[in-house]
């Protein structure tokens, strides 16, 4: 197995609080990787690390066997991993193929401050990323007339611009209705199946997480609290607990977060 991303012993603290508290996380070439907790648990917060959004405070980063520990979020997307975002990072009064183009400049700030005409090889990339989204009919609207569905898929093909190897997803489904929830799992497995992505994601919904993952991580006060199949996963008392607390109510809604 080839190894695409490797997470030793990332730490990160703000102030007194350690948001993420020494976490091994690994993903496969063509692996999918669910990675769950309760609201605060320090997901996004690893997805951050990982991406170069946030520093770490310990640790190392490998991708694809170069060590990125100390890169830009940009340098990161070029050599193969990309992200989507937990609160959408679209810009609404651009279209989808406007955003689409723009997406391979994202994070590079020398680049977004004298906006590049896009090339040829660019169009021709999101226009054929756009009609695999099932989006053509889409492309030249702005994407605030998006539904919220349209735009995590919009979002997605944003992601795939700069053909990663790896691509992360944070809560891709929050706001999406159930049709279009469908559809979008059904590209992400032809992404994985045909073309190798690997993908680790961060949904709420467990049942999303146990159709499409191979293997699950949980996180707890960002630590690692298991790790295994889905079945196991939610078999597991430790992380039942976690989620569910002793009365048997779910206290680890993601709503207004
Ligand atoms: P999750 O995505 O699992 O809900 P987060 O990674 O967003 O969790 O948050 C983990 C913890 O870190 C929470 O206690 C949160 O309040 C805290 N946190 C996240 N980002 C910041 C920040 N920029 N400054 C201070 N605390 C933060
Ligand atoms: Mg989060």
């Amino acid at each position: 197995m080839t190894r695409v991303l490797e997470a030793s012993g990332i730490v990160r603290r703000f102030g007194g609080l350690t948001a993420v508290g020494g976490v091994d996380i690994h993903v496969d070439a063509g692996e999918m990787v669910g990675l769950i907790g309760p609201n605060g648990s320090g997901k996004t917060t690893l997805f951050d690390c990982l991406s170069r959004v946030q520093t770490i405070d310990e640790g190392s980063i490998m991708l694809n066997g170069t060590d990125i520990s100390k890169m830009q979020p940009h340098q990161v997307a070029h050599i193969g991993l990309s992200r989507t975002f937990q609160v959408l990072r679209v810009y609404r009064e651009l279209t989808v193929l406007e955003n689409m183009e723009l997406s391979v400049q994202w994070g590079d700030i020398s680049l977004l401050s004298s906006f590049r005409k896009p090339t040829k090889e660019t169009t021709e990339r999101a226009d054929r990323l756009i009609d695999f989204l099932l989006l053509s009919r889409l492309r030249d609207q702005q994407a605030s007339s998006l539904s919220g569905g349209q735009r995590r898929l919009l979002e997605l093909g944003m992601a795939l611009m700069s053909d990663p190897s790896i691509v992360l997803l944070d809560e891709a489904m929050s706001g999406v209705n159930p049709s279009l929830v469908e559809q979008i799992k059904d590209r992400i497995r032809i992404l994985n199946q045909e073309q190798g992505v690997s993908f680790l994601l961060v949904e709420h919904d467990i049942r999303f997480v146990k159709d499409l993952c191979d293997r699950v991580v949980v996180l707890n006060y960002g630590e690692k609290l298991a790790e295994g199949a889905p079945d196991e996963i939610m078999e597991n008392e430790a992380v039942i607990e976690a989620y569910f607390g002793d009365d048997g109510t779910e206290g680890a809604g993601d709503a207004g977060n």
